[in-house]
C-alpha cells in the first residue's frame, strides 16, 4: 500500500486529506503541530476579541477517518526529498511515497531592525490570542497611568491582513474603552503603510469605500510611509524623506508573509519560503511531492506573476494535488492547475466588507454576507457540515 504523507492541517492540507479519504487504496498519514484547525483568514477576529478562539478553530479529529489515516501532532523539522523521508520533533522519522507539504505561512520583517522583538505578530491562534490580551492589559495601564500611548493601536501594513485588522479593531474599541474607562472616541487606530495606495487589486470605487469608512472611523492611515525600525513602545517612519516616530504601547505587525522555513531548510529551491512548482503543484526537481497553498508559488500566466496566496487557492491547489497523486497511483498522467477564481473579499468589521465576487465589485452588506458565504464554504470544504453548523456565519447584519 503506497504511504501519502500531508504535513499541514490548514486550508490546502485538510482539503488534500478530505479528496484522499474518498478512496483507500493508499495510507495517509496527516502532521500537524496542533490538534486543530483553524481559520486563518479569521485571524483579525480573535486578535481584536471580537471571537473567542473557539469561533475560529475545530478538532482535526472531525475530519480524519481513521480507516485510512493516522494523525500525528508533531512539528516537522525537515524534510529529505531524497530518502523520501519528514524529520519530526518528537517522533520516529516519517517515510512517505508521496508527499503533501502544505506547512503554510509565517510573518515576514524583511530584516527590519526590532520589528521580531517589538511588535506583535498576528500568524495563529495563539499569537492572535496574545494580540487581545495585550490590548486588554494596555487598557489596564491608562487606567493606572493616564498615559495615552497605552490608548494606541498601530497596525503595520494596510494589505488586507493590515486592512481587515483595522475594521476589527475598530469593532472592539467600545470594549477596551470600558477597560480603560475612557470615551471609545480617545482609543486612537494607526495604520502605517509603505506605498502611496492601498490595495491595489481593488478599483478605485472598492478603494474608496474602504478610505471613507477608515475616514468615518478617524483611523490615521499614514501612507506613503514605510517603517524603518520598531523600538519599544515606538515605530520609525520616514515620510517625505523625514524619519518620524510614533509612540504606541501596542504595535501589531501585518507586513506580508513568507512561506514556512521549513521549505528553506529543506533545501527546496525557493524564495521567502515558497517554491516555484510545477504546471501540475509537484516540485521542480521530485514528481512525488506536492507543495501547494502558502508555500507553493504558482504561476498566472495571464499577469506573468505568481498568484496572490489566499485560503481560496489554497484549498483548490489541495484538491487538486490530492487528485494529481491518485492519478500517479493508477499510473494515469498527471494534470495541470488551473486556478478559477472565485473573487476575494476583505471585511471592515462584521457588517462592512468589499471586494470582487467572480469580477464583479461589491461592497456594503451584499459585500459582507459574501464574505461570510467564502468562510462557510472553506468550513465545507476542509471540515464538512459540521463544522458549518457549529462554526459558520450566518448573523447577516451583527
Ligand atoms: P500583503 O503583502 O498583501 O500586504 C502587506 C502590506 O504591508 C502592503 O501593503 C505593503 O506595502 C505593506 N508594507 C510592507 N512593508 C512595509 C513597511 N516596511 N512599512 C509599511 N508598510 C509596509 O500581506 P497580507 O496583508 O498579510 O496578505 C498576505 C496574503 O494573504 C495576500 O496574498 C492577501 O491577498 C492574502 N489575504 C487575503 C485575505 C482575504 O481574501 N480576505 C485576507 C488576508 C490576507
Amino acid at each position: 500500500m503506497k504511504e501519502v504523507a500531508i504535513l499541514g492541517a490548514g486550508y490546502a492540507g485538510l482539503r488534500a486529506l478530505r479528496e484522499l479519504q474518498k478512496q483507500s487504496e493508499m495510507h495517509i498519514t496527516l502532521v500537524d503541530r496542533n490538534d486543530y484547525h483553524y481559520e486563518a483568514t479569521d485571524l483579525h477576529e480573535v486578535a481584536s476579541g471580537n471571537q473567542p478562539k473557539e469561533k475560529i478553530i475545530y478538532p482535526i479529529k472531525d475530519v480524519v477517518d481513521t480507516k485510512v489515516t493516522t494523525f500525528v501532532q508533531d512539528e516537522v523539522k525537515k524534510i529529505d526529498p531524497d530518502q523520501q523521508v519528514v524529520e519530526l520533533k518528537q517522533n520516529q522519522p516519517l517515510h512517505y511515497d508521496y508527499l503533501v507539504v502544505a506547512l503554510g505561512f509565517e510573518s515576514e520583517t524583511f530584516g527590519i531592525s526590532g520589528a521580531k522583538e517589538n511588535a506583535l505578530e498576528m500568524v495563529d491562534v495563539e499569537t492572535a490570542e496574545k494580540v487581545y490580551d495585550h490590548i486588554k492589559a494596555m487598557m489596564e495601564k491608562y487606567k493606572e497611568t493616564k498615559d495615552k500611548k497605552y490608548l494606541r493601536l498601530v497596525v503595520c501594513g494596510a494589505g488586507f491582513t493590515g486592512i481587515e485588522l483595522v475594521g476589527a479593531l475598530q469593532e472592539g474599541k467600545t470594549r477596551y474603552a470600558k477597560i480603560a474607562n475612557v470615551d471609545p472616541a480617545e482609543i486612537e487606530i494607526y495604520c502605517i503603510e509603505a506605498v502611496a495606495n492601498i490595495l491595489p487589486m481593488f478599483n478605485d470605487s472598492l478603494t474608496q469605500y474602504c478610505l471613507d469608512y477608515l475616514n468615518k472611523w478617524n483611523v490615521h492611515l499614514l501612507t506613503s510611509s514605510p517603517i524603518k525600525a520598531i523600538k519599544p513602545e515606538r515605530v520609525i517612519y520616514s515620510n517625505d524623506d523625514q524619519d518620524k516616530e510614533l509612540e504606541a504601547a501596542t504595535i501589531i505587525w501585518t507586513t506580508g508573509v513568507s512561506g514556512s522555513h521549513v521549505i528553506g531548510e529543506s533545501g527546496f529551491s525557493e524564495k521567502r519560503g515558497r517554491v516555484m512548482v510545477n504546471d501540475d503543484l509537484t516540485d521542480p526537481d521530485h514528481e512525488n511531492i506536492y507543495i501547494i497553498g502558502d508555500v507553493s508559488a504558482v504561476m498566472d500566466k495571464e499577469s506573468n506573476r505568481p498568484y496572490p496566496t489566499t485560503g481560496q487557492i489554497s484549498l483548490q491547489m489541495g484538491e487538486h494535488a490530492a487528485k494529481n497523486i491518485e492519478r500517479q497511483v493508477k499510473g494515469e498522467p498527471k494534470q495541470d492547475f488551473t486556478f478559477k477564481n472565485l473573487g476575494s473579499v476583505a471585511s471592515i468589521g462584521n457588517t462592512h466588507a468589499f471586494g470582487y465576487v467572480g469580477s464583479t465589485g461589491v461592497k456594503g452588506y451584499p459585500a459582507s454576507f459574501m464574505k461570510k458565504m467564502i468562510m462557510n464554504r472553506s468550513l465545507l470544504k476542509t471540515g464538512g457540515l459540521k463544522e458549518v453548523m457549529s462554526k459558520g456565519r450566518f448573523d447577516l447584519y451583527h
